[in-house]
This record gives C-alpha cells, structure tokens and sequence, in this order.
C-alpha cells in the first residue's frame, strides 16, 4: 500500500490507517472446500478503509474480497484521495 498521491510524484511516505475502521457492506460469501480440499473464501462484501499518509494526504480504499484462486481479481480496489490537509495539519493516528 502506497499513498497514490505520492505515488504521482514518486515522493515517499509512510501511509497509516485512520479513523472508522473496516466496514463491510452488503452479503457475505461463505467459504467453502473444493474437490480438491482446498480453501476459498468469496466474499462479495466491500470493505472501506481510510488511510493518511506522512504527508497528510488522505484517502479511502474500497475494495472487495479476493480468493488466492484468482476470483475477484478483475475486480480492482477503488481509491478516492479526499483531501490535502496542508500545513494545519491533521493529527495522525498510531
Ligand atoms: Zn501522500
Ligand atoms: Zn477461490
């Protein structure tokens, strides 16, 4: 996980996960063995995320669950940046 908005400038940053937590909307999968006894979790839940990074740039994953099998692999996280914090600055948690 790397902060997208320091990705663009190939600027470095440590990215911390901030406030509210995981959330899941929506049905869940259950997991289940297949023939060959191996394990698959398919979870259809959306699961959002916020994060902020070192230099205050703060964004939201959202992004559904994925199964070592490659389902839902085509299905890729969705990444809004909400703000810049600026120089006043947010406190960071953790
Ligand atoms: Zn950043
Ligand atoms: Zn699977």
């Amino acid at each position: 996980m790397k902060c997208p908005e320091c990705e663009k400038t190939s600027t470095s940053s440590r990215v911390y996960t901030s406030g509210g937590g995981l959330m899941t909307l929506g049905g869940g999968g259950r997991p289940f063995y297949d023939e060959d006894g191996k394990y698959h979790l398919h979870d259809n839940n959306v699961t959002t995320q916020s994060y902020v990074c070192s230099n205050r740039h703060q964004f939201t994953v959202k992004s559904r669950g994925r199964c070592w099998c490659g389902w839902g692999a085509d299905v890729s996280p969705q990444v809004e940046i909400h703000a810049y914090a600026g120089d006043s600055g947010i406190v960071l948690l953790g």
